[in-house]
């Protein structure tokens, strides 16, 4: 009981510190295949990189070259590996 409530505790602290640092530094660049464009908040960034996603289902966010085959998965993999 004791360690599934500790593994809990470390995946809110996970959350926190990366919803903290993203309030710690508003200006959000995007990184998708050299775009470089700048935007005052997480959410624009996220509407932005919408854009980006529609065109394909392969990520080019900086170097990584995920692939899946829905959107809604490269999705899911630009919020948890990327943090967008
Ligand atoms: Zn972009
Ligand atoms: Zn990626």
């Amino acid at each position: 009981m004791m360690l599934i409530l500790h593994s809990m505790c470390i995946n809110v602290l996970r959350m926190l510190s990366r919803k903290l640092l993203m309030l710690l530094h508003p200006i959000r660049k995007c990184d998708w295949n050299g775009c470089g464009e700048e935007f005052p908040s997480h959410a624009a960034l996220g509407i932005h990189i919408r854009n980006h996603r529609a065109k394909n289902c392969y990520c080019q966010w900086g170097d990584c070259d995920y692939t899946c085959d829905s959107p809604l998965i490269l999705e899911l993999h630009i919020y948890e590996e990327h943090s967008v």
